[in-house]
């Protein structure tokens, strides 16, 4: 096995969104592995009940179908007060961004209780489809009473940053990148590969 992660140089990021593949390639950019998106005719099914496993399933048959090394990640917005809706559904929560942060605003009405938080999980698989590391990321907040900011991706707009104070709307792609579900995510799979691949530093 460590012959094989010697010559990891590739990884393919099992994910058509062009959002988290942009933020995939922030957090790598500082290592020496090139970065592809998944060809366009893989499309997995989402059929897992977690993220976890939404994200395992993801990157195992990326992997399987470009023979490559693959990571992926499963992640969305929990609810309380929707019983953790929209969760694993977030994607498909309605047709478009605006439509799925609409739909949102509408359940919640002026509810005082709009505790939150994004979650990430990510993992990585190796060319035959075996998991080879995984972690899960989250990151609290509040559902605000308006979207607010134009940047990011998804929710971000009316995602309330409890450490921040402003939604990940508002700001930039360096300031989301230090504390974001997908970063923690991220940085602890990262911990995991460091004793196993030299190459993560
Ligand atoms: P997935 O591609 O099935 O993991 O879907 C994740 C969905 O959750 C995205 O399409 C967004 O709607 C939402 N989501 C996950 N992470 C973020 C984020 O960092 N910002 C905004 N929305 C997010």
């Amino acid at each position: 096995m460590s012959d094989v992660l010697s010559r990891l140089q590739k990884l393919v990021i099992a994910s058509g969104n062009s959002g988290k593949v942009a933020e995939f390639r922030d957090y790598f950019n500082h290592l020496d592995i090139t970065l592809i998106p998944k060809p366009d005719d893989i499309d997995v099914e989402e059929t897992g009940l977690t993220f976890i496993a939404n994200a395992h399933l993801k990157a195992s048959q990326v992997a399987i179908a470009t023979n490559e090394w693959a990571i992926a990640d499963d992640s969305g917005l929990e609810i309380d007060a929707l019983d953790g809706a929209p969760g694993v559904l977030s994607a498909r929560y309605a047709e478009t961004d605006q439509a799925r942060i609409d739909r949102v605003l509408q359940e919640l009405g002026d509810t005082p209780h709009r505790q939150s938080r994004y979650v990430c999980a990510i993992a990585i698989a190796s060319p035959d489809g075996e998991i080879f590391a995984d972690a899960i990321g989250t990151c609290e907040g509040a559902i605000a009473l308006k979207p607010v900011g134009t940047g990011g991706f998804g929710y971000d707009p009316i995602f309330f940053v409890t450490e921040l104070q402003q939604t990940f709307g508002e700001v930039s792609l360096e300031v989301k990148a230090k504390i974001s579900h997908r970063a923690k995510a991220l940085l602890l799979l990262q911990s995991k590969l460091k004793n196993l691949l030299p190459l993560f530093t």
